[in-house]
């Protein structure tokens, strides 16, 4: 048998696919953040998960605040078109009463919402629900978004994803703004924005 020698630089993330804890059979609750940036393929991860919830048959309520029109009103749509069906919310207290009879809750685009968020999806948690939330750690100046880091210290789990830096290739925490403009809602991703590593987000 050959031996495959597998190197591992330094400066390279491995990233290790999320997978479900066995709990069939039993009721555990608790909380999945996956966070990144921009292009970091967040979306892609939360609906490769809720595929694998689908698939077990389990009952499931996805949401995301309603202030992301970006695309169809009513789904989660990632970059590559690929899609799952959600329930726009203005408050996050809305949950707790559309999330009745869910075994698992999905929130997309989390950054959005405010600190309540935080506390729902821990009531959910504690209520026996599984709850995976998929949000931007960093806005385009660097600074924690809204509810995500009281989000992170509370999960179970935290998933930080990359994307690649359009500079030097590099792996990507940023989302650099390429238009004008201080505020820090500012939707329309792909010509808007752009993935960079630490070193080129502050050398522009
Ligand atoms: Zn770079």
């Amino acid at each position: 048998m050959r031996s495959v020698k597998v190197r591992h630089k330094s400066n390279t993330a491995q990233y290790v696919m999320f997978i479900e804890p066995n709990t069939r059979g039993l009721v555990r609750g608790s909380l999945e953040v996956i966070c990144g940036s921009m292009f970091s393929g967040k979306t892609e991860e939360l609906i490769r998960r809720l595929k694998r919830v689908r698939i077990a048959n389990q009952r499931l309520l996805v949401v995301k605040p309603a202030i992301d029109t970006r695309f169809a009103k009513e789904k989660i749509v990632s970059h590559d078109t690929n899609s799952f069906i959600s329930t726009p919310i203005q408050d996050p207290q809305q949950i707790v009463a559309l999330a009745k009879d869910s075994e698992v809750v999905g929130v997309d685009e989390a950054q959005f919402f405010d600190d309540s968020i935080a506390t729902v999806c821990e009531q959910l948690a504690a209520n026996g629900v599984r709850v995976i939330v998929a949000g931007l750690d960093m806005d385009f100046a660097g600074t924690p978004f809204g509810p995500m880091p009281l989000l992170m210290a509370k999960a179970d789990h935290v998933t930080k994803l990359h994307a690649i830096c359009v500079r030097c290739g590099a792996m990507a925490n940023y989302s650099y703004r390429i238009a004008a403009g201080e505020d820090q809602v500012l939707l329309g991703a792909t010509d808007s924005y752009e993935p960079r590593c630490r070193q080129c987000y502050h050398q522009p």
